[in-house]
Formats: structure tokens, C-alpha cells, sequence
């Protein structure tokens, strides 16, 4: 990956595959100009689709991270005031509770799945029994990718450390993640411990002959921060697991950003709203009877217009009886 203005051969693929409203080739001219940053910036989603689709491998999405480091907004400000205040990027409703022991192993369940979506962790620590793993949780703080998203590199990394010490304190070794954004940025900000995302682990552990079929139609969405940022193989596992499940539909385009990434949805609701468009339109066109998703917020996101579910959830439902 390159500077965002050097290698850039203004070639305009960026432009193309660019599911928001800004303009990446005027932001580079900026970039190039020195010119103070333009707030189309914040338009952004950090979908990565420019950054896999870019012939000379510019990170367009990284420079534009950096730019939003100049703006405040009131959708910033909420991010950065929670954080401050909880240590978490939504205010929380209830304590976390969970009880940190030794252990060589962690799940990193995320703010929003603590705060809102706890089945999604439930789901999460039921299949990880089954599986017979023995794990921790923490007194997690946010992971910081909120903060990333929106330029504050040093708050998003004196964040990380605080859930790093206590991953220390444990004998920690892996620490397993069921949300794209904390899985992304353990993965880029940190390499003393080993990152897994669930759907890896259900794939090492060969999951499958653990779940029974139903009679329900299903598609998927492939969340953005782990489909591009992580790994499109996750995705093959996921399309794995649902045809164990159920009957699995495709969607036409099923990497096509839901719209709410980046901090756009707090942000820019109608912006998020008007973004997800094309995906809903996608979804309707399977008509399945629940979109399997592999991210809180794009299951938030969804959720508005059709029913969505996170994959761990379902797959919890769907194991077979212990022996
Ligand atoms: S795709 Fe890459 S090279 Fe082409 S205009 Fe965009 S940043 Fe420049
Ligand atoms: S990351 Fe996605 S939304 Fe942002 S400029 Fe690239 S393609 Fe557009």
C-alpha cells in the first residue's frame, strides 16, 4: 500500500466502486494541493471497497481516516465523549458483567455487543462451551476502532493498551472476536497476541457436522471490515455454515456496503439510511426469511428494513444436542 497522493495514476476505478457520495480522485487533489482537508471526508463508510479495487495499491481509505482528524462534528463528538466518559463508544445500559480468571484463551465480544446486542455474546460463550474451549472474558474498553475511523489514532491506541494489560495480567494467548471492527484493528494495531475471528475458529474446530438442517431461507451480507479488511475466506465459511443450516440464497452483490461504517451512520443518519438502499433492494430481490450478518452494527443497520440476525446466533440455535 502507498501514500494516498504520490502513486495515484487518476485512473478513477476508486470512483467507481465508491458505494458513498464523495469524490476519492477530488479528495486526492486536495491531499496533493495541501490544501485543508474537504468534509465529503466524513462521507466515507471505510468499506475498503477503493482500497481492493486500486491497480497501484493506494490506501485511500487510511488517508481519509487521517483527514476526518481535522473535523468535529456532533457525531464525533458523541463518539469521543462516551469514550471518555464509559470507555465505551455507546453510552452503556447496565454493567458489563463478567468474571476475568487466568486463562490462555479470551473472547472480545465489542461496545455494541456488550451494550446492546449481549445475545450475540451469549451466543458466542454457548458455542465456545460446546466446543469445549476454555475462555475469559475482560473489563473490556473500547478496542478503538471507532476512534481510528474518525482520525484519533492516539486515543484509539491508549484504548487498545487498556485491554491489552489486562490480556497481559490473564497469560492471555488468543483472543477470539465476533465484531469486525475490533477484529480489524487487534489485528493492525497490535501482534503480541494471536486474533481470531470466530467464524476461523469454527472452521478449525470443522463446526459443520455440529448443526442441524431447518426449513428457513436465508442470505448473507459480507460485513465490510471483515470481508475486505480481514479476510475473504471468512466469508466461504460463513456460505459454509448457512447451507448446513438452512436453504442459503446468495445476493447478487453480497460485498456491497450496507452504508452505516465509518462513523457515517452516527454521523449522517439519513446519509447511512439512503446508502443502504441498493442493499436492501438486493435483499428483496432473494426475499429470504432473515439475513444472516457477521457485524453488530451492520445488524443495526438492517434490522431497520428486514429481518437480520448475526451468524452466531443462528449457528447457536442450530447445534446438535451434545452426546
Ligand atoms: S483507483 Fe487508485 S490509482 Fe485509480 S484513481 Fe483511485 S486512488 Fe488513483
Ligand atoms: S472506503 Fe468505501 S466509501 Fe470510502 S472512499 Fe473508499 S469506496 Fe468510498
Amino acid at each position: 500500500m502507498t501514500a494516498l497522493s504520490e502513486e495515484c495514476i487518476k485512473c478513477g476505478i476508486c470512483e467507481m466502486v465508491c458505494p458513498s457520495t464523495l469524490s476519492a480522485l477530488r479528495l486526492i487533489d486536495v491531499k496533493r494541493s495541501r490544501e485543508p482537508p474537504l468534509p465529503e471526508a466524513l462521507d466515507c463508510t471505510t468499506c475498503n471497497a477503493c482500497v481492493a479495487a486500486c491497480p497501484v495499491g493506494v490506501h485511500i481509505t487510511k488517508s481519509i481516516e487521517k483527514m476526518r482528524g481535522h473535523f468535529e462534528t456532533p457525531g464525533y463528538g458523541e463518539t469521543l465523549r462516551n469514550i471518555s466518559t464509559y470507555g465505551a463508544s455507546v453510552v452503556p445500559e447496565g454493567r458489563l458483567k463478567v468474571r476475568p480468571k487466568p486463562c490462555k484463551t479470551a473472547y472480545f465480544a465489542g461496545c455494541l455487543t456488550n451494550y446492546r446486542l449481549w445475545p450475540i455474546a451469549s451466543a458466542m460463550e454457548k458455542t465456545l462451551d460446546y466446543m469445549g474451549i476454555e475462555f475469559t472474558r475482560i473489563d473490556e474498553c473500547c478496542c478503538g476502532s471507532p476512534l481510528n475511523r474518525i482520525g484519533r489514532f492516539d486515543l484509539a491506541k491508549a484504548m487498545l493498551e487498556k485491554n491489552l494489560d489486562q490480556f497481559r495480567k490473564l497469560g492471555v494467548e488468543t483472543i477470539v472476536t465476533s465484531c469486525p471492527g475490533c477484529t480489524s484493528t487487534l489485528l493492525e494495531y497490535q501482534d503480541e497476541f494471536e486474533v481470531c475471528h470466530y467464524l476461523d475458529l469454527y472452521d478449525a474446530y470443522d463446526i459443520y457436522g455440529a448443526l442441524h438442517k431447518e426449513p428457513y431461507r436465508a442470505t448473507l451480507h459480507y460485513p465490510c471490515h471483515l470481508y475486505r479488511n480481514v479476510s475473504p475466506y471468512t466469508m466461504k465459511v460463513a456460505e459454509t455454515i448457512l447451507k448446513k443450516m438452512c436453504d442459503y440464497v446468495p445476493l447478487a452483490d453480497p460485498g456491497l456496503c450496507c452504508g452505516a461504517g465509518g462513523g457515517v451512520r452516527r454521523n449522517d443518519i439519513g446519509l447511512a439510511r439512503s446508502l443502504k438502499k441498493r442493499k436492501i433492494e438486493d435483499i428483496m430481490a432473494v426475499s429470504p426469511d432473515v439475513v444472516a450478518v457477521v457485524c453488530p452494527q451492520c445488524r443495526v443497520q438492517l434490522s431497520e428494513d428486514v429481518p437480520a440476525e448475526d451468524l452466531s446466533i443462528l449457528l447457536a440455535k442450530n447445534l446438535k444436542p451434545t452426546l
